[in-house]
């Protein structure tokens, strides 16, 4: 059983030739309302790959939160311990998409901010009967840390997508197995440009110092780098017809943790969620995007 602890959001998607600047305003090409949310898309990300996967997050009572609830449902995420919330809306996500396939997203939060370390302590059941638990930082902070904490004293594996970013101390990362941060993300945490592989190597070891053991730097269509104390390893991205680049990250990290909790190697799982972040990033939307496991199998056999 694989949990997930983060946000719902609805995803109010316009699709554009290009984007506005300040003061300008332009007629886009279409509209949409995809469900959403960093921690939504990762458990049903989970789920459409096959594994048992719960969440824990909350809604407000409104239309979009039980639209969020119902599409998870059906897509076989465990939805029991989400929370609804009176007198507050559901989160959103404002996403522009331009012909280039570029996003522009604004977020308010809404009930994902009142996901409290309380939940967590009422979900203590949840989170022991769980082998892998993944968390990002569409919540708050001090809710993960307990997460993280109270899973790694349950002897659980952790993955953290540390989104949005902010700096993380020490007590924060040393409950972190896995990290995976976009490069603009690991710049942002570890406080260090990168320009260059010796950049992003120094990057990681600030972050490994403060106790993360591996870190998986996502780097969109160049692919994406591990690194662990041994050393170093890039893995090349497939080449695909990136149309919407929305919840490749997302899908990319449910996938690492679906082949971790099925006992794989990281290295195995890095090949897997490369696949399934290339699927995702050739359809448009979040959980809309998010590839089924024959999908992906036979993505990986044809393109060998
Ligand atoms: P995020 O959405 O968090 O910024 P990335 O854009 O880095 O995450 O994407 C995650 C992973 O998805 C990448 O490491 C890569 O394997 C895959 N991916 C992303 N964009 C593309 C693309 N244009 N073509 C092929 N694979 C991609």
């Amino acid at each position: 059983m694989i949990t997930v602890v983060g946000s719902l959001n609805m995803d109010l998607v316009t699709y554009t030739g290009r984007m506005p600047v300040i003061g300008e305003t332009i007629i886009g090409k279409s509209f949409k309302q995809i469900p959403g949310g960093k921690g939504a898309n990762q458990a049903d990300a989970i789920a459409k790959l096959g594994a048992k996967v719960r969440m824990i997050g909350c809604v407000g009572s409104d239309d979009m939160g039980n639209t969020l609830l119902e599409s998870l449902n059906n897509d076989g995420v465990d939805i029991t311990r989400i929370k609804k919330v009176e007198g507050i809306s559901t989160g959103i996500a404002s996403i522009t998409v331009d012909s280039a396939a570029n996003n522009c997203i604004i977020v308010v939060s809404g009930a994902n901010n009142m996901l409290s370390a309380d939940d967590i302590r009422t979900s203590y059941d949840a989170l022991q009967n769980s082998d892998v638990v993944v968390a990002q930082l569409e919540v708050p902070i001090e809710t993960v840390k307990y997460v993280l904490s109270t899973a790694k004293q349950l002897g659980k594996l952790t993955i953290l997508n540390p989104a949005p970013a902010v700096e993380l101390d020490k007590d924060f990362l040393a409950n972190v197995d896995i990290l995976v941060p976009n490069d603009t993300e690991l710049q942002l945490i570890s406080g260090i440009q990168v320009n260059n592989d010796s950049d992003m190597e120094n990057a990681a070891q600030v972050l490994m110092n403060k106790g993360v053991r591996e870190l998986i730097v996502t780097l969109g269509d160049k692919g994406c780098v591990h690194i662990n104390k041994l050393g170093m390893k890039a893995y090349p991205a497939y080449k695909v017809n990136a149309v919407d680049t929305t919840a490749a990250g997302d899908s990319f990290i449910g996938a690492v943790a679906v082949a971790i909790n099925e006992g794989k190697s990281l290295e195995e799982a890095i090949h897997f969620a490369t696949a399934v972040g290339a699927i995702t990033v050739t359809k448009e939307g979040a959980q809309s995007s998010l590839p089924l496991r024959g999908e992906v199998e036979t993505f990986i056999r044809d393109v060998k």
